[in-house]
């Protein structure tokens, strides 16, 4: 895993600029773009409805160009709200004539987890660029399916991993490794909340591919990975149920345990029955640091055992996220949350529910 560069000096630059009310990522570049990027959304939920819409108005690169949805009154509400002709407005089943339209360069699909590579292979096929929301699919197998569709196509995929892109969560790679707490030995994290409405589709497996694990315990094996650098070698996991009306067919919580290359052991949980777990923290020979919140859109911050807070100014990640990749379209560059990192996570969650179903360390390739 590659880790980004930056320095506390270039964000303090950045950020002053910012403080004098520019956005962030407008006021960090030098040059405005030759052409903004076209993205259709595909799946108008409430991520589409109330981050990501919203996050494009504030985008350097970026322009909502159209809409893939099944809901005909969302259509037309969407066409109003954001000016959208008609060419520019598919459904699902009308995806493949995408390949008509040049004012659309990226498909972003926002649906469930279960239809990702669905909606991901169709917009390749019809020769558009994806970004894809996280998790990138329910099994490896799918993953694979659409590396391969948009590696034929000569397209980039991306995984919307939002918090590469975010200061305190790079800032937290920086000292990991510059060792400035010492050699990291040990990780902690967690990521909960209480779901509501038993019929959702988050609590069907068959859609959702598993439950808090699949939907924000991968925010942890994300920030062990990114902060860490290193891959897990191997996993143990137990899930509990303690409703199981509700959860017949998803894990209620789960805790889990990853050890890694370097000697490090990472203990990660995740719950649909509990709020207000929202951390991760490493344990260095000479102190400890984390975040804490540490996943959301904003409030992140940290309080190191030793130091100064974390405590970086927060930008709108899904606009980060989307600037990054058209930068990427545009210059031709490889984008820093590519397919195989969405892969690499569902390879890991997958082993962690085998662990939790078999009561034995899985080992990881
Ligand atoms: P949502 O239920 O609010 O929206 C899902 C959309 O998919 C709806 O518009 C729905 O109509 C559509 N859809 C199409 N086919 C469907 C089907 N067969 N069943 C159900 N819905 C169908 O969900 P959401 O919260 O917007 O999540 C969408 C995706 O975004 C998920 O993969 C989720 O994990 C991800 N997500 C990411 C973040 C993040 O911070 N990056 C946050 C929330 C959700």
């Amino acid at each position: 895993m590659n880790f980004p560069a930056i320095s506390r000096r270039q964000f303090l630059k950045t950020t002053t600029v910012a403080a004098a009310g520019l956005p962030l990522f407008a006021a960090a570049l030098a040059d405005p773009p030759r052409r903004k990027i076209g993205f259709a959304l595909c799946g108008l939920g409430s991520l589409s409805t109330q981050q990501i819409a919203p996050a494009l108005q504030q985008t350097q690169y970026c322009r909502l160009a159209g809409i893939i949805t099944g809901t005909p009154a969302k259509a037309a509400r969407w066409k109003a709200q954001y000016d959208l002709p008609d060419h520019c407005i598919y459904s699902y089943e009308t995806m493949d004539r995408l390949a008509d339209n040049p004012d659309i360069d990226v498909v972003y699909v926002v649906t469930p987890n279960a239809l990702h590579a669905e909606h991901t292979v169709k917009a390749a096929k019809a020769g558009k660029h994806v970004l894809t929301e996280k998790p990138m699919e329910v099994s490896v197998a799918k993953c694979q399916q659409m590396i391969e569709a948009c590696q034929t196509a000569n397209r980039q995929l991306a995984v919307g991993y939002r918090l590469h892109f975010e200061p305190n969560t790079l800032e937290c790679a920086r000292l990991a490794r510059e060792k400035v707490f010492g050699e990291s030995k040990m990780f902690e994290g967690g990521f909960g909340f209480v779901i509501g409405d038993p019929t959702q589709w988050r609590l069907n497996r068959a859609l959702a591919g598993g439950g808090p694990l699949m939907d924000v315990g991968i925010y942890v094996v994300q920030a062990a990975r990114f902060v860490l650098g290193e891959e897990p070698l191997l996993v143990s996991a137990v899930a509990t149920n303690t409703d199981p009306e509700k959860f017949r067919d998803v894990e209620e919580s789960l805790v889990w345990q990853m050890k890694f290359p370097s000697g490090v052991l990472a203990s990660g949980s995740t719950t649909y029955r509990i709020g207000g777990m929202n951390h991760f923290k490493i344990f260095g020979t000479r102190g400890s640091f984390g975040l804490d919140s540490a996943f959301g859109y904003n409030g992140i911050h940290g309080s190191p055992s030793d130091g100064p807070e974390i405590q970086f100014p927060q930008l709108n990640q899904f606009a980060a996220e989307m600037d990054d990749f058209a930068q990427g379209i545009l210059a031709n560059r490889p984008t820093k949350v590519p397919g195989e990192e969405g892969l690499r996570d569902v390879k890991i969650m997958m082993a962690i529910y085998e662990s939790a179903r078999s009561g034995k360390v899985v080992g990881l390739s």
